[in-house]
């Protein structure tokens, strides 16, 4: 070998372990700056096998323990007895507790954005529980044809998140209710409208509840909400069901029909067996609530 044959061996293999030690290191650092490890700790994807099998449940009415959502129907003064119902139908995966508000704080707050997907394509099904509900042709139209399954694209429906404020907003970064609407509406089909706003006043120095109740009052209709269509509100989490309520009313002023509500989670759930979708008496409960 000739002295200039071996320098030009030695300038390559000082290449290729050079080349070795800097993908060695980009691979490091990659795992120093985005350590994949679920909410719950357990490292490699979001979310682990565990976390993906809690969302994998078939998602369960839970108006009936939503306070705000009850309306007197029936009142017998002289037995002492009342009967009330619910509003409208709320489909939830769950209650949030353990897994789920792990999950779901992680997404909200804690920059895991892309629990979006999982969580739409669990929520999805229940859009078509929703939608067989409110009379609304299911496996038809445009939207339908763009949808991927569940139980079916639903035509015509429009999903309208319930807005957050501003500052949840900025703190945020992202309009999550509105992310977890398209998601949805990717798995299954319809179409996101942002129709609601919420309106002007300040909250600052009210305490929770007062809060709570403004944010219901002040939901408004957006421009983009003066067309009435048919409506399926999207939130994140449940707890009274006030903000739903609000947000149904103001839809309802302005000529909308609202056949339900899809959240990720509520902060109770009624006792009894998970329903199975698509069959049974909690279908038929969906279908009456839808007329209403
Ligand atoms: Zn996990």
């Amino acid at each position: 070998m000739t002295d200039g044959a071996e320098e030009q061996g030695t300038a390559r293999g000082i290449c290729a372990t050079l080349r070795t030690a800097l993908i060695r290191a980009a691979r490091d650092t990659a795992g120093l700056v985005v350590p994949i490890v679920c909410p719950c700790g357990v490292e490699g994807t979001i979310p682990c096998a565990r976390c993906a099998a809690s969302l994998a449940v078939a998602p369960r009415r839970v108006e009936a323990v939503c306070s705000a959502l009850q309306v007197l129907t029936a009142a017998d003064a002289r037995g002492g007895t009342a009967d009330f119902s619910p509003l409208l139908p709320v489909l939830a995966l769950g209650e949030h507790t353990g897994d789920l508000r792990r999950l779901v704080l992680a997404w909200k707050n804690g920059g895991q954005l892309c629990l979006a997907r999982p969580f739409g394509r669990a929520l999805a099904p229940a859009l078509g529980r929703l939608a067989a509900g409110a009379g609304t042709a299911v496996g038809t139209g445009t939207a339908a044809v763009a949808g991927t399954g569940g139980e079916g694209g639903v035509a015509g429906l429009a999903l309208v998140p319930v807005p957050s404020s501003l500052a949840h907003r900025l703190r945020r970064g992202e309009d999550h209710t509105a992310m977890l609407a398209a998601e949805i509406a990717r798995e299954a089909g319809g179409e996101v409208v942002r129709a609601l706003a919420l309106g002007g006043g300040t909250q600052a120095g009210k305490g929770a509840r007062e809060r709570r109740a403004g944010r219901r009052d002040r939901m408004r209709v957006r421009r983009a909400g003066r067309e009435p269509r048919q409506a399926v509100l999207v939130d994140d989490v449940v707890t009274t069901g006030a903000t739903l309520r609000g947000a149904r009313d103001a839809l309802l002023a302005h000529g909308w029909s609202v056949h339900g509500a899809l959240v990720l989670a509520a902060a109770r759930v009624p006792g009894g067996a998970v329903e199975v979708p698509g069959t049974g008496a909690a279908d038929e409960g969906v279908r009456n609530l839808g007329r209403r």
